[in-house]
């Protein structure tokens, strides 16, 4: 099983997107994030059908790709044929590569060994904060007999940190008024309240019964590495990083 991501280098887009920008939707050309693409399926050895994309939107819609439902290019060409308005997905399928695409948010990719299914979730504050984890394990349990959340692997990519995810006072209203279960990751530091995005997430795959041992946190904050990492809080014209999970 390889779980991974991308950098900002080792592409052809230019200016802004500098260099491997792998997002269709975010203004580079499309032809560049093609190129990118291509280049990147070459290096795993993989056909471009074999990538699996989402067109997300911060919901908490997740989909079961089964591997007899027989689907074909979800998404490398162009932003039409990618999972619609999807956050999360998984499959048993394991000749697909799942793909998150992030400029701060946290990418969360997971293996289940004994029922054999890889997924992948895009985690930024609004997807945690409406369930996004909770909801994306309960529809593995629902669809997949033999998932046992004691056995899943979760790796957390490169993401924005605490220390330097700052909020306004009406995101902390905002928790305090409906998303109380969150308001113990703000805290204040020189006056200023700071959002601690990989805390909360660990602590709800903990609550659900993910071992602590089985969470690897890469700990890479893509705000303080702005050479390596796309940050959409840093500039927001900029490209998307692909954190992904397939199964070599
Ligand atoms: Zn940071």
């Amino acid at each position: 099983m390889i779980v991974g991501f991308t950098t900002r280098n080792g592409g052809v887009s230019q200016g802004n997107y500098f260099s491997f920008n792998l997002g269709l939707h975010n203004g580079d050309s499309q032809e560049s994030v093609i190129k990118n693409r291509e280049i990147l399926a070459q290096k795993f050895n993989k056909r471009p059908e074999d990538f699996v994309f989402m067109n997300q939107t911060h919901s908490t819609n997740i989909v079961f790709l089964d591997k007899n439902d027989n689907y074909k290019n979800c998404g490398f060409y162009n932003e039409s044929s990618a999972l619609q308005d999807t956050d999360a997905v998984f499959t048993n399928d394991m000749t697909k590569i799942l793909c998150v695409m992030t400029a701060d948010c946290a990418p969360l990719l997971f293996y289940e060994p004994l029922s054999k299914i890889i997924g992948a979730a895009h985690c930024g504050w609004r997807g945690v904060v409406n369930g996004i984890i909770s909801k994306t394990f309960e529809k593995c349990l629902e669809k997949i007999l033999d998932f046992d959340l004691k056995n899943v692997r979760v790796f957390i990519g490169p993401n924005i940190c605490g220390n330097c995810y700052e909020v306004g006072k009406d995101f902390v209203e905002l928790l305090n008024k409906q998303y109380s279960n969150y308001i113990s990751f703000i805290f204040e530091k020189n006056g200023k309240f700071y959002f601690d995005l990989e805390k909360a997430i660990i602590n709800d795959l903990k609550f659900l019964g993910v071992q602590r041992k089985k969470i690897f946190n890469c700990k890479l904050c893509t705000f303080e590495n702005t050479s390596q990492f796309y940050s959409y809080r840093f500039n927001n014209q900029t490209g998307r990083m692909i954190n992904f999970i397939f199964c070599n």
